[in-house]
């Protein structure tokens, strides 16, 4: 099969919203004239990013979704996705699957794939997506101010005890041991969350690199610093058969969850609240903004944690 054929065959389903879909040199689309277009890239490199014997439907439901997560931490609606593939060689059963898990995902949040470029090289997915957000309504990572509430969707650490499962390092009762698997291989961007919380959220990250690494983006981007109450922080069925010390680096340090981490005004906690009722996802306060610099750590009995071993607070060094 060359190049062509498998563009055909498996990345070229019509388009209904954009002007113009893949086959010819440039896709067209047209976004609302009152919005803001936001744009994101990501690359998911086969044994960096993810485990070259991942399910290829998993595999493509995820190279989209860790995408759809960074338009949702500007709160955009997904419009239209690109794709750019290096596959070692052509394996159609694993091009049909991986194809299947994209539009899988491109369908349940509306983002058409509208073009691409496809090469042969060491297995390379490399998404660009396109949203909209009504004018000047982008939530960026620098508006957080002392005193707001930090709060955090879904739960943290659960994508990393999936990787820990995968790579034989963890065992988990079933049903705890299929949702960290899914929490890896099918993560569910909070596009939903993203938009509902327009006007509401001062600052916003998805949770790539881990809570303590991705909300120091907020803190530096903010010039602010923060306390993080550890007991708060929600933690997954299964969680407390990991080693104590264990527990709080997977929370503060684990990736992959692509969880949203945002910070709103103090007085607006109950709308937070509503938001997430209605975006149908669970949220947690976990924290408050302070003047301070740096990431502070404390139990609900006020002790103080240091942080994890290893985890660097260099990020974090920059206000201190
Ligand atoms: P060009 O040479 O003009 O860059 P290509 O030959 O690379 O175009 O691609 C032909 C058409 O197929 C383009 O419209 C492109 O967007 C689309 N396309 C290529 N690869 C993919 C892919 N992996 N998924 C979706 N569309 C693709
Ligand atoms: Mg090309």
């Amino acid at each position: 099969m060359g190049e062509f054929d498998l563009i055909r065959r498996f990345f070229s389903r019509p388009v209904t919203r954009a002007v113009l879909g893949g086959g010819d040199d440039c896709a067209l689309i047209a976004p609302n004239p009152d919005c803001d277009l936001a744009i994101s890239s990501d690359m998911l490199v086969a044994g960096r990013h993810f485990l070259v014997e991942t399910d290829a439907a998993r595999l493509g439901w995820k190279s989209l979704a860790v995408n759809l997560s960074d338009l949702a931490a500007c709160s955009a609606r997904p419009l239209a996705c690109t794709l750019a593939l290096a596959l070692p060689a052509v394996r159609e059963d694993w091009l049909a699957a991986f194809a299947a898990g994209l539009y899988d995902c491109a369908d349940r949040y509306d983002c058409e794939l509208i073009g691409g470029d496809t090469t042969r090289g060491p297995l390379t997915i490399s998404i660009s997506v396109f949203g909209e957000v009504p004018r000047g309504s982008a939530i960026r990572r620098s508006g957080a101010s002392p005193g707001d509430s930090i709060w955090v969707s879904g739960l943290l650490g659960q994508a990393t005890a999936g990787l820990k499962l995968a790579q034989g390092q963890l065992e988990l009762p079933e049903d705890a041991a299929r949702a960290a698997l899914a929490a890896l291989e099918r993560p569910v961007p909070r596009v939903e969350l993203g938009i509902a919380l327009r006007g509401l959220a001062s600052a916003m990250i998805d949770v790539s690199d881990g809570l303590a690494a991705d909300l120091g983006h907020i803190l530096f981007a903010s010039h602010a610093g923060a306390v993080l109450d550890v007991d708060a922080l929600p933690r997954f069925a299964g969680m407390e058969l990991l080693a104590s010390d264990e527990q709080l680096t997977c929370l503060l340090t684990g990736g992959d969850d692509y969880e949203l981490c945002f910070t709103s005004r103090p007085d607006h906690d109950a709308r937070v609240f509503a938001a997430a009722r209605g975006a149908g996802v669970p949220v947690t306060r976990i924290g408050r903004i302070n003047a301070d610099s740096g990431l502070k750590l404390v139990g609900g009995d006020q002790r103080e944690f240091a942080l994890p071993p290893g985890f660097s607070l260099k990020g974090f060094d920059h206000f201190g």
